[in-house]
């Protein structure tokens, strides 16, 4: 199974390598547009295999990426001072303006696996470019965010994290939206769970959980100035899923009909995910207060997305 990376930065490397230990994919492309980073990182990364898998892992141009399952698109630019978040946005759409032609030119079977922040407005726009289906372009969305509400839950609860169901959807970001009311231990509510543990989960509880999940990029941020563990181990997860057709439920990015009275908005939903990309979305169920949280963490990425025409 052969996998391109498109960008191979902080995000796009670590996924790389994130992917080459656990054996997801056997041939890698790394490509940027710093020809000599791409080809460090594919060095590095090819070092460790012999204490990983045997895998195939060379930097390369467009062409090399014929033939791929997936296409990892981690390609962006980086804040420049005084720059505006909407400035910024516009350099990013210019930068898949340019890569995602030639990732379908070359590698037309693919399906595309976007990294690149802001995850769900670049998702959107990598749709429209690439006119493939919104089941093809996968953004990373809250795959992580998801992963830290349970952590963080598990850790309360005393309970092992793949033992809690809980989801976290809308954007990957501030108005991302923590979906309290469905979330489970099993089969059990968590506030009935936390209750009979004698650790009930009250507004203080959520709270810290809340902003431990919503601002966690904040303070790794603060402390080292990127974040890419995480993330990389996040797109490796994905990336399993389509390639051994594992149609597990994860919390991903695509372009939505309509979400919460919002037409054509990209932004994370439960779904299904397997060889052929999203299979389903679920519906969810959600309290009032969810409900008003996801239709306004969709109209703030509406607004961003239409400002920059998309
Ligand atoms: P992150 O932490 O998000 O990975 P980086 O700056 O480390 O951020 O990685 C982004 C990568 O995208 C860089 O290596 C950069 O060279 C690359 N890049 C930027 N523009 C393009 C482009 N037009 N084509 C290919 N790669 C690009």
């Amino acid at each position: 199974m052969k996998i391109g990376i498109v960008g191979s930065g902080f995000v796009g490397s670590t996924a790389c390598y994130a992917m080459v230990i656990q054996g997801i994919g056997n041939e890698f492309v790394l490509v940027d547009i710093d020809r000599k980073l791409a080809e460090a990182h594919a060095q590095d990364i090819l070092h460790s295999t012999p204490f990983t898998h045997p895998t195939k892992i060379r930097s390369g141009d467009y062409e090399d990426l014929e033939g791929a399952n997936i296409v990892v698109i981690a390609a962006g630019v980086a804040q420049k001072p005084g720059e505006t978040r909407l400035q910024l946005l516009e350099r990013n759409a210019q930068v898949f303006e340019d890569v995602v032609p030639k990732i379908r030119k070359n590698a037309q079977d693919a399906i595309l696996l976007i990294a690149t922040n802001p995850v769900d407005i670049m998702t959107q726009v990598a749709t429209r470019i690439s006119g493939l289906p919104p089941e093809r372009v996968i953004g990373s969305g809250t795959i992580l965010d998801t992963a830290r509400f349970r952590a963080l839950l598990g850790e309360h609860l005393g309970v092992s994290p793949h033992s809690i169901h809980a989801y976290v959807l809308g954007e990957h970001g501030d108005s991302e939206v923590l979906i309290w009311s469905e979330a489970r231990v099993g089969g059990v509510s968590v506030f009935d769970f936390a209750e009979g543990i004698g650790r009930p989960i009250n507004e203080g509880v959520k709270r810290q959980i809340d902003e431990g999940v919503r601002f966690a990029a904040y303070k790794i941020i603060e402390g080292k100035g990127a974040t890419y563990f995480g993330i990389g181990a996040g797109i490796a997860r994905i990336a399993r899923a389509i390639l051994s057709d594992e149609r597990a439920m994860l919390t991903v990015s695509a372009l939505n009909d309509e979400v919460e009275g919002i037409h054509e908005v990209a932004l994370s939903l439960p779904r299904i995910v397997g060889r052929q990309g999203i299979v389903a979305t679920l519906p969810v169920k959600l309290d009032e207060e969810e409900h008003k949280a996801l239709k306004r963490s969709a109209e703030i990425l509406k607004q961003s997305a239409t400002q920059i025409g998309y």
